[in-house]
């Protein structure tokens, strides 16, 4: 089977991660813009970590067959610097605009502050107006209230749900997402959120319909294969392959699609893989080694 892997920050990941989702079918990925763990204190490194997303983190995927995609925003963490949440902001719509960019995301709220509405606000408009999707990150403190303001805000600005994806659902959030027409995402970390046992429940209490799964892999613990991993879980627990590929694959490329920037001939017509390419006079090889074949 093959697999896209909605959600995952390969900016924190190794080429070991990359070879490893690669053979276990992951064709296709989408990296939203986040924070790096700790906040970042001038505009320029915002502005080098949007242009990474676009550049070297889209190559260097590439060259190990994955098709990259990747969603723009300030995230509600970082929203709290309201100075640098300005300039960033003025950043956005050049970054947002550039190939490959298939949502804004992840926005939302952290701790629900008010600096963190006014620019989950100004991005919904920001989305509108590109007539982008959106990617929501609803936050892990008081998640049942954050998710449901969250979808009040979207409504309140008339956004389409068909348009958003709710991201970090649980048996909490999942039936009110769902009910009120959003796309609703799970992220399976081990050990914590939703563990693979429990998306396979979920699955079977609600159907495959608007539900995505995703890894959510970053620089903290995580599994960038959760997604194949939940997939085989739910074939071997009777899930059928068509439903398995809906929330593993087609939800993801249907919702994400809707930007006019993604689209299953990408990665289904990629030409092959030549490591002796580079980016920007870079190449995944180390210096001075040349690849010895070409991958198919
Ligand atoms: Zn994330």
């Amino acid at each position: 089977m093959q697999f896209i892997d909605p959600h995952v920050h390969m900016v924190s990941r190794t080429t070991d991660d990359y070879e490893a989702m690669r053979a276990a079918g992951v064709v296709a990925l989408i990296e939203p813009a986040f924070w790096l763990g700790q906040p970042r204190t001038e505009v320029g490194t915002f502005k080098d970590y949007f242009s990474t997303l676009v550049g070297w983190e889209r190559f260097r995927s590439s060259q190990f067959g994955i098709r990259h995609y990747c969603t723009m925003g300030l995230n509600s963490k970082e929203a709290n610097n309201e100075p640098l949440a300005e300039a960033v902001m003025e950043l956005l719509p050049l970054f947002a605009t550039k190939e490959g960019v298939v949502a804004i995301g992840e926005i939302g709220y952290d701790d629900q502050t008010a600096a963190e509405d006014k620019y989950f606000r100004q991005q919904i408009e920001l989305a509108k107006e590109l007539d982008l999707p959106i990617l929501i990150h609803t936050p892990h403190r008081d998640k049942k209230n954050g998710t449901y303001r969250s979808m009040d805000v979207l409504e309140e600005h008339g956004c389409d749900p068909t348009k958003v994806v709710i991201d970090h659902c649980n048996e909490e959030t999942a039936k009110e997402v769902l009910d009120r027409g959003y796309w609703t995402a799970f992220t399976i970390y081990p050990g914590t959120k939703m563990g693979n046992e429990r998306m396979v429940d979920l699955m079977k209490h609600y159907g495959p319909e608007r539900i995505i799964v995703d890894s959510s892999a970053d620089w903290g613990i995580s599994d960038p294969l959760s997604v194949p991993k939940t997939a085989a879980l739910m074939l071997q627990r009777g899930i059928s392959e068509a439903d398995v590929k809906k929330v593993t694959y087609g939800n993801a490329l249907a919702a994400y699609g809707q930007s006019g920037q993604m689209k299953e001939s990408d990665w289904i017509d990629a030409p092959d893989i030549d490591r002796n390419e580079v980016f920007n006079g870079n190449s995944v090889l180390r210096n001075g080694r040349k690849a010895d074949k070409i991958i198919h």
